[in-house]
């Protein structure tokens, strides 16, 4: 009989329960007998509901304190030196100091879960000696079985995964690593067998990236090791967020099913399918539904992909599952009331999504039989949507057919642009700017919500924004900072903001996922074609630039970050969506730039997050982002200066799409990596105006002056002092005012001293 599986559910709870529960417990107002026991309640109620639906496959262990890599090296005991643990059981102090920094020793570090906007703590495994500290697979199977009754299905961090995203060891050591772990897993997978557990899920998300013949040997040696050692447990080896790699070495694993994903690898794995079979002793796990989309499946469509699995592979060794854990998507529609129901309907987040695969699967048993209609029925909803005028802007849609075929390009080249800019703005060698926020004090968010409440007219907030921004600029100007902002007072999210005035945007009340440990996001829907309302940041700008002499720099999100930022629809492709918004943000670009503002700034923060999985995907994707940019920037005058921003620094791999960004000057980090960055220009130049962050803001510390002039000095060896630009690493939205006003201080400082010193030496 065919069965519905779900690969991990999202922990946050319908109304951030678990959220609310972990900041609780961190601030002392749990105790920690409390604190469990509100958390296995929470754990207990996503097991339920998902029985209720009737899901056969459920998984456990999924649920988490934190995160789920770290619980993987808190139960190998894979602790840092520094947070003085004594082996034995984790306590939750070291738990969540590896994972929150405790007084006296940093956080571990923390990334993102491939493609995903999800972040995990990475293990870090240089000095420490593993051991099993707890068996949490089977811990959380028990609690399941005693508790409610349900056979559930451990999940578990696979060790070639749990090995290449820890740090702390060099490739060579790999192996030694692997057989330091090993016997480990042996350890919980025999326990679990003991435990007469039927189906474990071991997660190889790694498995969908390039994997070299080494790694090939070592999936051998693992899953051999695993077959042998509990031959009565069932492993479902899962892949998931593009298609697998190695595809005839990974099905030819001895392991009892394989789950691969019919969403995000679909071409790639289906076309393995075909041209290479399936092996007829295996399980093989479907996954139709998508774990990190929020539509509705078209079911009908769905069940003729499975359909024509069932073709290949004996329709009851398949088992629907989603494509992912749904950890990536919010927990239910049913309590969004101001969604138009046009939308609303067309959407599937968890809760819905456990529908549709119990509908899916029931139709594939029966081989469609009576079910069709309702999937039909079912269908209905997205099919309107597609319908409706919103996604049918034929303005919108004939002017990005225009962008699609051409080369947006400035009216000159950037060495003449830079001529012409040099002369319109005058500005010292060295400029120094900021990367457009300030500090979002108490006062400013509380003004925000009285305004949204209704208890402050337009005209009161209006004016409040005005006097954050006088302040500001006085301040900036008696720093002596030579191109100033505006401070983006008026917004809470740089992609939020932009999301409210665009046409094509919904918001949920409660759409939240989790971004790392208990830090929700909710990110807006892009729904519709995406258009141009009306001019969006230029009256704050405009009356920025009215009360000083020195240039405002306008500050725009750029069209990738809002879209990588955003949930999609998926009736059109991301480079269209891209496009939409390219076109949209041209013309406030186009506003700004009549209404006197003359320097923009086109933030760009998220263009690497959106980067594919399949290096083959990765150049194709950089092009239509660079495209996008520039679409969004390229309509202005030689002498309007263009700016972009991105806040990371690993993209020396991507420094010829930065250039090909064509942007008169960009700001990027530079300090918290320690210069790295600056390493990389002394194998790539970069011919356009730079400015590397001369101090990490994310950090309350004010920087020494002489801190900063190390850092510039040392930029100049491999960047042209004529195109150099001083600035802060990102904004300074999250930092207190007194410590940014000093911070700001010693760098237009640090500036003097090294212009005074390049003067000189210009002189000699
Ligand atoms: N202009 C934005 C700010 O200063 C940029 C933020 C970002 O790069 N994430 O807040
Ligand atoms: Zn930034």
């Amino acid at each position: 009989m065919v069965k519905s599986s779900v690969l991990g559910y999202p922990r946050i709870g319908a109304n951030r329960e678990w959220k609310k529960t972990l900041e609780a417990f961190w601030s002392g107002k749990l105790i920690e007998s409390e604190f469990h026991s509100q958390l296995q309640e929470i754990r207990l109620n996503h097991l339920r509901k998902q029985r209720e639906k009737g899901i056969d496959f459920i998984a456990v262990n999924d649920f988490s304190y934190y995160d789920h890599m770290l619980d993987t090296a808190a139960m190998f005991g894979i602790i840092p030196k520094r947070f003085s643990y004594q082996g034995g059981a984790v306590p939750l102090s070291v738990y969540y100091g590896m994972a929150r920094g405790t007084k006296d020793s940093a956080a571990c570090e923390m990334t993102k879960w491939f493609n995903t906007n999800y972040h995990y703590i990475v293990p870090e495994l240089d000095g420490v000696s593993p051991a099993l500290t707890e068996n949490k697979p089977l811990s959380a199977y028990r609690e399941a079985k005693e508790k409610l009754g349900i056979e559930g299905k451990p999940v578990i961090v696979g060790p070639l995964t749990f090995l290449k995203l820890s740090k702390g060891y060099s490739v060579s050591e790999t192996d030694s690593w692997l057989d330091r772990l090993l016997p480990l897993y042996v350890e919980i997978l025999r326990e679990l067998e003991r435990e007469g557990v039927q189906w474990v899920q071991i997660d190889e998300p790694i498995l969908v990236t390039k994997l070299s013949e080494a790694d090939v040997q070592r999936l051998k040696l693992i899953y051999g090791t695993f077959a042998a050692s509990a031959p009565n447990l069932n492993i479902m080896l899962q892949t998931y967020f593009e298609s697998a790699e190695r595809y005839s070495d990974i099905v030819g694993l001895p392991v009892k099913g394989i789950g691969l994903d019919f969403v995000h690898g679909f071409s790639g794995n289906m076309s393995s399918i075909k041209e290479l079979g399936f092996p007829a002793d295996k399980v093989l796990g479907v996954g139709v539904i998508d774990g990190r989309g929020i539509w509705k499946a078209p079911l009908r469509e769905k069940l003729a992909l499975l359909q024509s699995l069932a073709k290949l592979v004996p329709v009851e060794r398949l088992v629907v599952q989603s494509s992912c854990s749904l950890l990536h998507v919010p927990v239910t529609v049913q309590h969004e009331t101001t969604l138009k129901s046009e939308l609303k309907e067309a959407l599937a987040f968890a809760d819905e999504k456990l529908e549709e695969l119990v509908l899916l699967t029931k139709a594939l048993a029966k081989d469609g039989g009576g079910i069709i209609s309702e999937l039909e029925q079912y269908d209905r909803a997205g099919q309107a949507l597609n319908l409706s005028a919103d996604r049918n802007r034929e303005d919108v849609q004939h002017a990005v057919a225009a962008i699609s075929t051409q080369h947006p390009e400035r009216n000159s080249p950037f060495s003449e642009r830079h001529k012409a800019q040099q002369e319109k703005w005058r500005l010292p060698i060295f400029p120094t700017t900021t990367i457009g926020s300030f500090p979002q004090t108490a006062e400013v968010r509380r003004a925000r919500q009285l305004w949204r409440k209704g208890e402050w007219s337009d005209e009161r907030y209006t004016s409040f924004i005005r006097e954050q921004i006088d302040l500001w600029i006085k301040l900036q100007e008696e720093i002596g900072l030579d191109v100033l902002v505006h401070g983006e007072f008026e917004r809470t999210d740089m992609v939020e903001f932009f999301g409210e005035k665009l046409a094509g945007f919904a918001f949920t009340q409660n759409g939240w996922v989790q971004s790392y440990g208990s830090r929700c996001v909710k990110p807006p829907i892009i729904f519709g074609d995406v258009a141009f309302k009306g001019p969006m940041t230029v009256e704050e700008t405009k009356y920025a630039q009215s009360q000083t002499e020195r240039p405002v720099k306008g500050m725009l999100t750029g069209p990738i970050t809002i879209m990588n930022w955003s949930f999609v629809r998926d009736d059109i492709d991301r480079e269209h969506i891209a496009y939409q918004l390219a076109y949209a943000l041209r013309q406030e670009v186009e506003a700004m730039e009549q209404a006197g503002i003359h320097m923009i700034q086109v933030d760009e923060p998220a263009v690497r997050e959106g980067l594919p999985l399949k290096e083959e995907e990765q150049s194709k994707y950089l092009k239509w982002a660079v495209k996008a940019f520039r679409a969004a920037t390229c309509t202005v005058q030689d002498t309007t200066q263009i700016h972009t921003h991105m806040c990371y620094c690993e993209f020396h791999d991507m420094i010829d799409s930065i250039e090909e960004m064509d942007a008169d000057v960009i700001s990027i980090e530079t300090s918290r990596s320690h210069g790295e960055l600056i390493h990389s220009f002394e194998l790539n130049t970069y011919s356009k105006g730079i400015g590397l962050g001369v101090y990490d803001i994310h950090s309350p510390r004010v920087p020494q002056v002489e801190e900063m002039t190390s850092m510039i000095e040392r930029a100049l060896r491999v960047l042209d002092p004529k195109l150099f630009w001083i600035n802060p690493d990102c904004g300074l939205k999250t930092r207190g005012f007194d410590e940014t006003v000093s911070s700001l201080r010693n760098m237009v400082e640090a500036t003097k001293i090294v212009r005074a010193k390049y003067v000189q030496h210009s002189l000699n």
